[in-house]
């Protein structure tokens, strides 16, 4: 999901401060925090994992153990932000991947992000013809609290049948299970291909996503995303817009308003407008599938202003705009702005209004779409709604039936002490496995 929280403040949700000190987070985050007695870096688990890989012949295992891919991952910083101080490159963590899926059999295909050094997306294709299933996920991760996490964010603890690590649901830990079940529909023959998707900058310019987009790739018929929504099909969300309204007036001595002319005055206009706007948007859009059936415009923050005794020169109002689906962020941009020209030829101020990042489409995909129906037969859940943005917009445009489902929850992403639930690694390996042997092999 996408880093939502830097609306507020217009800054990112940081105590990654300290990835400021240093461009390697993890050697950072290991000098001020003595070895965890507990949870070693190298868990029982992991070293279990890894011991059986040596022990393996590597014919019959082209790649490591799930738990040690899931280690090497999270090792591979790659926090991404809209603030360039906490911003990092993706490119180990598709290096590792690409290294994989190579060892798997896959056609691999590295495309970097234009003018974005050190991002890149992955696409690895196994099979060949037209149609088939992408696995998609995103490779980067929010920035981190490095005070308040109890493990170190960088590698993988196992702890209480839980797996600690900064991405572990949010989600890195998605690839290894998606390799896994790659690796145990090895030697079928796949009418359809099978293809791995990994993206650069899914939390902060969605830059990745974008690019598969403008190349036109990867082309198939089905794909699953591989959010976390414990395991569940989601097959709705809401679009995400986040905007700013400036008001420039005239400052002057407030003892006579014709000396100037008040912002903050315009400003009141503005939010009746928006509040108006908001209750005709609620008339004339509901969705019972949703929790919030209506779309939502909160007013998030206002800045303005000096003194009581100055004609307020200058006003910004944020606001936060979620759409549901079949709204879309650029026509309520366009109806917006109309109506604050209105107020502006009115009052004489200058209203402007501006995205504080581009926006997201919602997400609606058809109830009866094989890739929906197959999720929910083999979750045992009917597919439903969450309340965070994906890449799915993205995969639907470029002619993808598709539907978000990973294992791991949202409760746990975008904090400290991030962990996916360990019982539900089996069961999501199941899925996608019976997911693949149905969309590409008995297609
Ligand atoms: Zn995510």
């Amino acid at each position: 999901m996408p880093a939502t929280s830097f609306a507020g403040s217009g800054r990112p949700p940081v105590g990654a401060g300290h990835a400021r000190d240093s461009s390697a987070p993890d050697a950072v985050w290991r000098t001020r925090h003595a070895p965890d007695p507990v949870g070693r870096i190298l868990s029982p688990c992991v070293a279990a994992a890894a011991a059986r890989t040596r022990d393996t012949p590597a014919m019959s295992r082209p790649i490591p153990a799930l738990l040690d891919m899931f280690d090497r991952l999270l090792a591979a910083p790659s926090v991404s932000c809209t603030d360039p101080a906490l911003d990092q490159g993706n490119r180990a963590v598709i290096d590792l991947l690409a290294g994989w899926c190579a060892a798997l059999g896959f056609r691999v295909e590295v495309q970097e992000i234009p003018g974005r050094p050190g991002k890149a997306n992955l696409i690895a294709v196994l099979g060949e013809g037209p149609g088939g299933l992408v696995l998609a996920g995103h490779t980067d991760t929010v920035p981190f609290d490095a005070d308040l996490w109890h493990v170190d964010p960088f590698r993988l603890t196992q702890r209480e049948e839980r797996l600690y690590g900064l991405g572990a649901t949010d989600m890195k830990g998605f690839f290894p299970i998606a390799l896994e079940a790659a690796l145990s529909v090895r030697g079928m023959r796949l009418k359809e291909p099978l293809i791995l998707v990994a993206t650069a900058d899914e939390e902060s310019s969605m830059d990745g996503a974008k690019l598969l987009v403008a190349a036109g790739k990867p082309r198939a018929r089905h794909a699953v995303i591989g959010e976390p929504t414990d395991l569940r099909p989601v097959r709705l969300h809401k679009g995400m817009m986040m905007e700013a309204v400036t008001v420039s007036g005239q400052s002057g001595h407030s003892s006579n308003p014709a000396l100037g002319n008040n912002a903050l005055d315009g400003m009141h206009r503005v939010i009746t407008e928006l509040l108006a706007f908001r209750a005709e948007l609620a008339l004339r859009h509901r969705n019972p599938l949703f929790e919030v059936e209506v779309p939502t415009l909160n007013l998030g923050c206002i800045h303005g202003g000096d003194n009581p005794n100055r004609i307020c020169g200058q006003c910004e109002l944020h606001f936060d705009l979620r759409p549901l689906p079949g709204m879309e962020p650029e026509e309520l941009r366009v109806t917006i702005r109309e109506r604050l020209a209105r107020i502006a030829g009115e009052t004489g101020l200058g209203i402007r209004m501006r995205p504080l990042f581009p926006g997201l489409s919602p997400f609606a995909e058809d109830a009866m779409a094989p890739v929906v129906r197959a999720a929910e037969e083999f979750t045992g859940h009917a597919a439903g709604q969450v309340g965070f943005a994906t890449e799915g917009p993205f995969m639907q445009q470029l002619g993808m039936q598709t539907v978000v489902m990973g294992p791991g929850s949202i409760a746990q992403a975008h904090q400290p002490d991030e962990y996916m639930e360990q019982r539900q690694v089996e069961p999501a390996v199941r899925v996608l496995t019976s997911m693949i042997r149905r969309l590409c092999a008995d297609a």
